[in-house]
């Protein structure tokens, strides 16, 4: 509970930690009883400034983790500090940095039989470094086939890896899929294991606001410095985020050719392939494909499961086998959602003192899941596919016989077969009365390069997810 209370006031003290020392070294946290926020502070002038100022943020982070509106019962206590007493410093030295060497080792997930090991005693946050979430590091990562290669490429892109290194490397997929924690992941790594070398970490967004006002500034040349001169290890985060900036991409360009060729290496992540990325010069896409593009893709039950555990340990909850597994069927594309929800379960039992069993859990996603929807439709399908493929349905439906056409045209008539059980004569008269067996053929056509082509599954990934699979 004390977790769940910290967490809550975590972005204060982030905020403002000036006033936040002040104000809250004179309040005291006393727990949750019956769902209701205990705080006691010294006087009634404390109580309301911090009620005021501060405490509407704080029911608000309450509320986003245990998706409980928080009441507060205030108590005075004269025993307490005063606001304006300053705090003591801590007198220990922060803790040393974890062995790093352990970090690089993954939980795996293959065997879906195989019990899944869980290191116990496994580190569960890297040293703090500047723009990098300390949780990312590669001994969190759960590694399983969704996301093998792009882990993989990681390990050798930090020089961890038995894999060659690849420059740049260029992780895709999904959101809430694991990219910024394999980005940072690498950061963390080469900090702990080469410390002399210089990381920037960036996201496109914030790279494209520097640059911007580098120019208003007239301060170009340190910006240069920054990302040329000073920068042995590039990580890009959402580099889609470039798109349309022209401006933006002809700087960025430059850096990568500086950068590339002394050799120091680039991580991008995007939530597309680089030939997907919309409104980007053809030369920059060219150089994003230059090394290795790897994706991650949703991971399969086996390895969600494995993450809820994982994640599970290093919050330290306490919770059933059954549990890990209900939320792992219940929650399918995105590792951040699966994640906010375990969250939130371990949140609302802690708060209404409760055991985070399988009749608590059932209760708990039964009320915060959105009610399954209807099954699609043909329609709803070919509305899906036109719009990731961006045409119109009548496209689809009719005779155009052009590549990227037909091409959406299998990718429909296959959902509808696969989620809707169409039969192929019906099939063959939704799409433009084609004869049966030339919707078979597109049928088998996809099937195949659903297994064999990386790009056709992100595709169809994207489209299901859209369908909500
Ligand atoms: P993305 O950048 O792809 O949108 P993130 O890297 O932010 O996704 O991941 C979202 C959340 O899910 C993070 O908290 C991350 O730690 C977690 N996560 C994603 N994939 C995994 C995984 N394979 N193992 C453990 N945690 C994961
Ligand atoms: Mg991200």
């Amino acid at each position: 509970m004390q977790d769940l209370w910290e967490a809550a006031i975590a972005e204060l003290r982030a905020k403002a930690p000036g006033s936040f020392d002040r104000w809250f070294s004179s309040i005291q946290f006393d727990g949750f009883t019956d769902g209701v926020l205990q705080l006691r502070a010294q006087n009634a002038f404390v109580r309301d400034f911090v009620n005021e100022h501060f405490l509407s943020l704080v029911r608000e982070r309450l509320r986003e983790r245990t998706g409980l509106t928080i009441d507060i019962a205030w108590t005075i206590d004269a025993a307490l500090p005063s606001p304006v007493a300053p705090r003591p410093t801590p007198s220990q030295p922060p803790p040393p940095p974890p062995a790093l060497a352990e970090q690089a080792q993954p939980a795996r997930v293959d065997a879906p039989a195989e019990p899944i090991a869980v290191q116990a005693a496994a580190p569960v946050v890297a040293r703090r470094i500047d723009g990098l979430n300390p949780k990312y590091i590669f001994a969190n990562f759960v590694v399983g086939t969704s996301n093998e290669l792009a882990h993989a490429a990681a390990l050798a892109a930090a020089g961890a890896g038995s894999v060659r290194r690849y420059n740049p490397l260029f992780i895709c997929g999904g959101t809430g899929l694991g990219k910024t924690h394999l980005l940072h992941a690498i950061g963390h790594h080469i900090a702990a294991t080469r410390p002399g070398l210089r990381i920037v970490v960036v996201s496109a967004e914030a790279f494209t606001n520097e640059f911007i006002s580098a120019i208003a500034n007239k301060e170009m040349d340190q910006f240069r410095t920054r990302y040329r001169t000073q920068c042995d290890l590039l990580l890009m985060d959402d580099v889609h985020n470039l798109a349309g900036r022209e401006q933006t991409q002809e700087e960025f360009f430059h850096t990568f050719n500086a950068l590339h060729q002394s050799d120091k290496q680039i991580v991008l992540t995007s939530d597309r392939y680089p030939h997907e990325l919309e409104r980007c010069t053809e030369r920059l896409v060219t150089r994003f494909q230059w090394g290795l593009v790897a994706d991650v893709q949703a991971p399969q039950l086996e390895t969600r499961v494995a993450i809820v555990r994982k994640k599970a340990q290093l919050e330290q909850l306490d919770i059933d086998d059954d549990v890990a597994v209900l939320l792992a069927q219940a929650i399918r594309s995105n590792v951040r959602e699966l994640e906010g929800a375990l969250i939130r379960l371990a949140a609302q039992a802690s708060i209404l003192g409760r055991r985070i069993d399988l009749e608590f859990a059932r209760g708990v996603l039964a009320s915060a899941l959105p009610p399954r929807s209807s099954p699609a439709s043909v329609d709803d399908v070919i509305k899906a596919v036109c719009n990731h493929f961006n045409l119109r349905s009548s496209d689809v439906l009719g005779k155009d016989r052009h590549r990227s056409v037909a091409h959406a045209r299998h990718v429909a008539i296959y959902l509808c077969r696969q989620r809707l059980k169409c039969s192929y004569p019906e099939l063959g008269r939704h799409f433009g009365h084609r004869d049966h067996t030339s919707v078979m053929h597109a049928v088998k056509k996809v099937e195949a390069l659903r297994v064999a082509d990386p790009e056709m599954r992100s595709h169809l990934d994207a489209i299901e997810r859209k369908l909500g699979s």
